[in-house]
Parts: C-alpha cells; sequence; structure tokens
C-alpha cells in the first residue's frame, strides 16, 4: 500500500473552466459553467447531481472525450503527477500525442455500461493484454500474466480461464470488474468512474464500490466519482461537489455537506434519500419538482430558479456568488447572504 502523506499536493487542478456546445443554429451553450475542482492522491471526490446537470461531460474533458460540438471554452486542468511542471490538459489537442500519453495511462476511465466500453468482437483478456503491450511495452506472455493477476485482484474468480470469455459471455458485475481491471491496467495516478454501479443489483453494486475503496488503497490513485446517489456518496467520498444545471451548487467534504448542507438543491437531493424509521417515525419522501431544464433555458440568475421552493426576488436575475461556509464549504445561493423580501416561487 502506497503512504500518502498528509499534505500531498493535488494531482489534478481544475480551475474556472467551462465547456460549451456549439450548434449551426443557434448561440453557443454554456453546458458547464466556471467549474472549479481538485484531485489528491488517495482521495475521492463525487461529482452529484440529476442527470442532464453536467456532471459526466465535466469527467469527460478531463481526458478531452468530448463530443465533437464540444469544447473547453475558458479554464485550465493542472495535471502535476510528479515534480515537473504540470500539463495543461484544456490547453493538449484532444488527438494529440502528449494527452494519449495520459489518456489510459495516467488517467483511466470506468464508465456506466461497460458493454458500449469494452469490444464484443475482442475476448476481455486480449482487451487488456493489448494495453498493456502498447502502454507498458509489455511482450504478449508477460502481459497475459499481469491481466491474470489484475483479473484476480478485482475478484474475477477463474481468472486464467475467464480472461478467454467474450464480454457477453459474463454477468453485468463481472463485466464492470473487467473493465476496472482495464482501467486500472496501467496504475493511473487519477481513475475517473462515471456512475459505475448504476447499471447493477444493490448487492454488486455494495462489491464494486468495496473493490474501489480497496483498490484505492492499494494504488493510491484520486478518485473522481461520478454519481446522482448522495447514498454512494457517503458510502466512497471525501469530498462533494454538488452540480446542478452545468453550475457546481454547493462543494465540502462529505461530513460537512451531509451535516450542514446550505443549498435548497443540496436540501432537496437530501430528502429524496429513503431512510430507514420505525413506522410511527416514517415521513414520506419529498421528491423534486419538475424536471432539469435544457441549458438552453437556463435563468440569467440562479440555475435553480425553476424548481426552487425558496426563490426570490433575485433569484431569476442575478446568479448567486459563491459564499464560502468555513473548512473549504461553500455554497452559491442568495439566502445564504441576504433575506427574502418577496417570494416568487
Ligand atoms: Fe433558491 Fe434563490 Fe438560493 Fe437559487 S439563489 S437556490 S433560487 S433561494
Amino acid at each position: 500500500m502506497p503512504l500518502i502523506p498528509m499534505d500531498a499536493k493535488p494531482i489534478l487542478t481544475i480551475k474556472d473552466m467551462s465547456i460549451v456546445f456549439s450548434s449551426p443554429d443557434e448561440a453557443d451553450i454554456e453546458a458547464v459553467r466556471q467549474v472549479d475542482l481538485t484531485l489528491s492522491p488517495g482521495k475521492t471526490l463525487a461529482l452529484v447531481g440529476e442527470s442532464g446537470c453536467g456532471k459526466s461531460v465535466t469527467a469527460r474533458s478531463v481526458l478531452r472525450l468530448l463530443d465533437r460540438n464540444a469544447r473547453i471554452q475558458r479554464g485550465s486542468m493542472l495535471f502535476a503527477p510528479g515534480d515537473e511542471p504540470p500539463t495543461d490538459i484544456a490547453k493538449l489537442k484532444a488527438d494529440s500525442l502528449p494527452l494519449r500519453a495520459i489518456r489510459g495511462r495516467e488517467i483511466s476511465m470506468i464508465f456506466q455500461e461497460p458493454m458500449t466500453s469494452l469490444s464484443p468482437v475482442h475476448t476481455i483478456g486480449d482487451q487488456i493484454d493489448e494495453m498493456l503491450i502498447l502502454h507498458e511495452r509489455l511482450k504478449p506472455k508477460q502481459a497475459r500474466e499481469r491481466t491474470v493477476a489484475l483479473f484476480d485482484q478485482v475478484g474475477i474468480p477463474g481468472a486464467r480461464e475467464r480472461a478467454d470469455s467474450y464480454p457477453f459471455q459474463l454477468s453485468g458485475g463481472l463485466r464492470q470488474r473487467a473493465m476496472i481491471a482495464m482501467a486500472l491496467a496501467c496504475a493511473p495516478k487519477v481513475l475517473i468512474a462515471d456512475e459505475p454501479t448504476t447499471a447493477l443489483d444493490v448487492t454488486t453494486q455494495a462489491q464494486i464500490l468495496d473493490l474501489l475503496r480497496q483498490l484505492q488503497a492499494d494504488f493510491g490513485m484520486a478518485m473522481l466519482f461520478i454519481t446522482h446517489d448522495l447514498g454512494v456518496v457517503a458510502e466512497i467520498a471525501d469530498e462533494v461537489a454538488v452540480m446542478y444545471l452545468g453550475d457546481v451548487v454547493e462543494q465540502g467534504s462529505v461530513f460537512d455537506v451531509f451535516a450542514a448542507p446550505s443549498h435548497p438543491y443540496t436540501q432537496a437531493l437530501m430528502s429524496s434519500i429513503p431512510k430507514m424509521a420505525r413506522k410511527a417515525d416514517r415521513v414520506r419522501l419529498s421528491p423534486i419538482k419538475g424536471t432539469v431544464p435544457a441549458p438552453r433555458d437556463r435563468p440569467e440568475g440562479c440555475a435553480f430558479t425553476s424548481r426552487c421552493p425558496h426563490a426570490f426576488e433575485p433569484c431569476a436575475t442575478v446568479r448567486p456568488e459563491r459564499t464560502a461556509l468555513g473548512n473549504g464549504h461553500h455554497a452559491r445561493c442568495h439566502l445564504l447572504t441576504r433575506q427574502p423580501a418577496e417570494v416568487v416561487a
């Protein structure tokens, strides 16, 4: 297990990053607005929010896996794996050699549905062997030995025989384990996990979360974990950033955010988690009304205005500033700095 100093410096610092989508028929749409995120070795940052909040676009931007009509409009992504000056990933071309050296090797990704990421016409063993031959320059026999060891490490039973299976011959849980083995093949410094347990049943989900925690301790990697599930955040993360319609609306340590959620969206997400309680103490779950609007319909002010039960006069027109709440915890909401004079929702 690698020893990580308490004051280990961040390995990836995303600063003031905005991502826009362009279309020939309308103006550019800002899907992610001025996001600041920091990843440190051995720590997990969870990005949480409903579908359409910009979590996956943010995560994919780190590997520059954006759609052709998307681009990073401003900001930086400083990757600093060693003592050399950091590389600004935002400035690299998506198909450049320096980025290809980072992608899959230094920073890798686990996707939600392995069937769409693993090749259906190659065995899972061959797919990982190929990565090791390409990135680590191993001979085919050495690569297979490493693949089998990785399968053992991620808990695939009968690892040597399973290496000759095609993805469709495996259960969902085993496919996700194979995907994790592939992501870890080159011992990355940063692992991005994009809803890796969403498609799994709860038992397998718990096993995969345990596995990721264990592997993080073994490899000492930083993890960016994307999820819509605050229960999963509580299980796996050290820090959480809550996203809504492209904005990080609240961020802090999991302990602080869960103890004192300060943005109405975070509070609404928390109230929609089912809780165990005695019959007499049971309360109805309160879902968040409405749906996330399209980015082109984002109000000028606070992105959450159309669904917020506390919206008042400045919300629709004035974007709230980030308010520091102590200990690195912060949120963007007018309620933190002003008193509502007029309720509009
Ligand atoms: Fe609600 Fe206004 Fe706060 Fe936005 S700024 S979360 S609309 S109270």
